[in-house]
């Protein structure tokens, strides 16, 4: 193991704090590193492997594709990337979709759909794009300036302008902010704000803030890059607020393992971006389209739906039971699952990944002081009772 983790390090640039592991295999929710130890997986890849390790009608749609052709340009026409186009729209009850590649560039594309809306209406001087504190929409140039966290506004200056951000659940604010300023194309929101601790965004909230984005054409996008795709127990998270966003971003669990981002619009917005006005080389690959669509066929299943709740609920259920003096909160929807730690005097949430990891149990941190679990959608119960149990083990330590 040792000598694969310098072999990488020589070659890799040091941009993550990696865990000294090197996973080479898995099925379903059960990954086998390099000296083939097992770990239960409660990350699916930050929320990427929705049907786990090595799901076989994935591969046959996957495969099946490969064997037809694996790439085509975005100047010719492709069947399966339509199919996959028609369910997504249709799941998301919007009019039509654009593929890109990951969540940063799926966001950069809302904002793009939006500055454009907007000129198209108003001229310029109205792109800007309201974000909430504490949010994160991704890792480019732009997406760093919407993501409301001061800590990522370092080091790559310039950034792009036309961001601000307004403090989450807070609609005063955003009222006085839209009320004084009149160059606010878009807000763009985290229904549930993932990497900084699975902070939910108040229904009553959006429910205000949808009004005034109606109101006053400021267009309301939703950030579904982690919520999306069945991950809280609804296909997408908006249908816990009962409102039509004009733009939804969606990515991680959508190829299924394989990389696919894409920003959903709006009648409104359908004719917005006309030819020419964006792009990507590999938007729309058929051969991710084609796992995607197994996904979304398998995930989008009412009888799977409720099961990602019952699971969700089932592994809280468990934890509150531990009566661990170490969890001071738990936040969850679906099998999107936070638990806030008491953490003593310079521990962080890595140093209970690092013991869950020892253990046997793949978890996942945000925030400050937050345990964040996104296990494979379709785990089995067998696979969370092994991992609760390694969970209970560490939480329970003194
Ligand atoms: N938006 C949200 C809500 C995310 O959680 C992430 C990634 O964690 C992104 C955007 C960025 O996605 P990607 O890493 O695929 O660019």
């Amino acid at each position: 193991m040792q000598d694969l983790i310098s072999y990488h390090d020589e070659y890799i640039m040091g941009t993550y704090a990696r865990y000294p592991v090197a996973l080479v295999e898995g099925k379903g929710s059960t990954i086998k590193d390099a000296n083939g130890k097992k770990y239960i997986d409660f990350t699916s890849g930050i929320g990427v492997n929705s049907l786990g390790a090595a799901n076989e009608p994935w591969i046959s749609a996957v495969c099946g594709q490969l064997g037809r052709i694996q790439h085509i340009s975005n100047y010719y026409y492709s069947d399966i990337t339509a199919k996959l186009a028609e369910k997504l729209v249709g799941l998301a009850g919007m009019k039509k979709v654009f593929f890109a590649n990951s969540g940063a560039e799926a966001n950069e594309g809302a904002i793009k759909l939006s500055r454009k809306y907007s000129f198209d209406k108003y001229g310029k001087g109205r792109g800007t794009i309201l974000t909430l504190k504490d949010s994160f929409h991704g890792r480019t140039l732009a997406t760093l300036a919407a993501t409301g966290q001061d800590s990522f506004h370092n080091y790559f200056f310039p950034f792009p302008e036309g961001f601000r951000s307004v403090k989450c659940n807070d609609i005063g604010e955003f009222k006085k902010e839209t009320e004084n300023n009149s160059d606010i194309c878009a807000i763009m929101i985290e229904p549930i704000q993932g990497e900084s601790g699975i902070n939910m965004v108040d229904i009553d909230y959006i429910a205000q803030v949808c009004e005034i984005c109606e109101k006053k054409d400021i267009l309301l996008i939703f950030d579904e890059v982690q919520t999306g795709i069945s991950r809280t127990g609804k296909v997408f998270a908006h249908e816990y607020f009962g409102i039509s966003p004009d733009i939804t971003t969606v990515a991680k669990g959508l190829g299924g393992g394989l990389p696919i981002g894409a920003f959903l619009c709006s009648e409104k917005l359908e004719k917005t971006l006309d030819a020419g006005k964006h792009g990507s080389t590999f938007g729309g690959n058929p051969a991710i389209c084609a796992g995607a669509l197994e996904v979304l066929n398998t995930v989008s299943q009412p009888a799977f739906l409720e099961e990602v709740v019952k699971k969700g609920g089932y592994i809280i259920e468990k934890i509150k039971n531990f009566n661990s003096p170490a969890i001071a909160g738990i936040r969850q929807k679906g099998l999107m699952i936070g638990l806030q730690l008491r953490l003593k005097e310079g521990e962080t949430p890595k140093d209970y990944a690092k013991k869950c990891l020892k253990s046997g149990l793949l978890v996942l941190t945000a925030g400050t002081d937050v345990m964040r679990f996104l296990p494979p959608l379709n785990i089995s119960y067998d696979e969370i009772g092994e991992g609760l149990d390694i969970l209970k083990d560490v939480l329970m330590e003194e």
